[in-house]
């Protein structure tokens, strides 16, 4: 469902973000990706909600090649690919529900939102979204009023409200300490396995994605070093 073809990109300023990637991810995985800092994880990840485009090769999503597409087409990839930073970015004055509910924003179209016109299916599922991770407590709280792991429990809210079919995690735990990284990862994995939604995190940490992962994926200078289930992770990948 997810198809890296000879795919590369160089940035701007010729720096080589990735190098002739040749990746098929499938539907329900869950994928870790794994390398040193400047390795090509971020924009990997990136590259598929087009947040980066890769400058050569093809990049296709449920057969269409994504690095063709259109603004209309990129709102549409954006509503099924959910996204999902290491700083959390929610609307930091925002209370969580508001928070949450925005997820539907790709659902109901700009006048909606503008007037904040929620129908009763947005806010039952951002209701059920906010139980998932367990946070509904917090739901009349301001954003950033809740601690870090708090936040990227509501950012998964979040993208769970958004119904994605794929969910992007770019170093999601990074700023979180490990019982609390843990706990992140646990509702990541929770999610997919429930919804079958195709997950891709990146990581610093081997030993995490050796728990966590169904399939790791090494990164080195843009380049795809090492893929395969975290069973067959040895100590020179
Ligand atoms: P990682 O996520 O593994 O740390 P990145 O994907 O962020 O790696 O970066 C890969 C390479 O591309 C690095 O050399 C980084 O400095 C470079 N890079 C990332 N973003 C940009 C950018 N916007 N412009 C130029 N170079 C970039
Ligand atoms: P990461 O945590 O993914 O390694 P960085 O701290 O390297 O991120 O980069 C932070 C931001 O700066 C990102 O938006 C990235 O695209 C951009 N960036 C990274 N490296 C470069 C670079 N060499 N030139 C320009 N922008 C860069």
């Amino acid at each position: 469902m997810i198809e890296f073809k000879q795919t590369s990109l160089v940035y701007p300023n010729g720096t080589q973000g990735l190098k002739n990637i040749n990746l098929k991810i499938n539907e329900g995985e869950f994928v870790v990706i794994v390398g040193l800092s400047g390795a090509g994880k971020s924009t990997l990840i990136r590259s598929m909600n087009r947040l980066v485009t890769p400058t050569e090769g093809e990049l296709l999503i449920d057969d269409e090649n994504i690095l063709s597409f259109n603004q209309r087409k990129l709102r549409e990839l954006r509503t099924k690919v959910g996204m999902i930073f290491q700083n959390y970015n929610l609307v930091k004055r925002s209370t969580v529900m508001k928070n949450v509910i925005s997820g539907r924003l790709g659902h109901t179209g700009t006048l909606k939102s503008l007037l904040s016109l929620y129908s009763q299916e947005d806010l039952a599922l951002a209701h059920r979204s906010l139980k998932r991770v367990n946070i509904t407590e917090k739901m009349h709280q301001r954003a950033d009023q809740l601690s870090g792991g708090q936040q990227q429990r509501v950012a998964i809210a979040r993208v769970l409200t958004q119904q994605p079919k794929i969910i992007l995690a770019d170093e999601p735990v990074a700023s979180l300490d490990p019982p609390t990284s843990h706990q992140v990862m646990t509702y990541l994995r929770k999610v997919n396995q429930e919804d079958k939604i195709t997950t891709i995190v990146n990581l610093h940490f081997i030993d995490m994605a050796m728990e966590y992962a169904d399939r790791i994926i090494g990164m080195r200078a843009g380049e795809v070093v090492f893929d395969g289930p975290a069973s067959e992770v040895t100590e020179e990948t």
